[in-house]
């Protein structure tokens, strides 16, 4: 089975994060969806950290910029969510940038580490096209395909074989 595997982050994260915020923009006005300067805060506070962020530690960065309250965190994680700039791991109740916005997918698989937590996402035509068939004759309709795969990433397993 093909996989195609992009890290994230990439390493030119500052090159990267300008383009990324600049599509959003782009994507945003074309669509007349607001980017509003919290919800393009917040996506850069994703975008720009290396791991998975959840929603209090995005308030804390956030409330050192301006004022903030958590509904207004939450709406503009659902807005970004929503535009797909961003997915959610439901593991780590956490929020990271997707590799590809430009392609907006209903179906994502998450390497997850459970050491580092750094998490790598896949997209997987193959994986979609059996889950298809899986699903078709249970007549169920399917809104969106997450797959968390909880393991240990390469530069971890050292580390994981001290632990044991
Ligand atoms: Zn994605
Ligand atoms: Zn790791």
């Amino acid at each position: 089975m093909m996989m195609t595997t992009v890290q994230f982050p990439p390493s030119d994260l500052t090159n990267c994060l300008q383009s990324a915020l600049a599509y959003a923009e782009k994507r945003c006005q074309q669509q007349h969806a607001r980017l509003t300067p919290v919800r393009r805060q917040v996506l850069a506070l994703i975008l720009a950290s290396a791991k998975p962020v959840g929603a209090y530690t995005l308030l804390e960065q956030l409330r050192q910029h301006k004022r903030a309250d958590p509904p207004t965190i939450y709406r503009a994680l659902d807005f970004l969510l929503e535009q797909g700039f961003i997915h959610r791991i439901n593991s780590l109740n956490a929020f990271i940038g997707c590799i590809c916005p430009e392609h907006p997918h209903s179906s994502s698989y998450f390497l997850i580490c459970q050491y580092c937590n750094e998490v790598t996402e896949l997209k997987s035509p193959e994986l979609d096209t059996l889950i298809q068939v899986q699903i078709q004759p249970l007549q169920f309709a399917a809104y969106k395909q997450m797959i968390e795969v909880i393991g240990c990433c390469h530069k971890c397993q050292p580390l994981s074989l001290i632990n044991e």
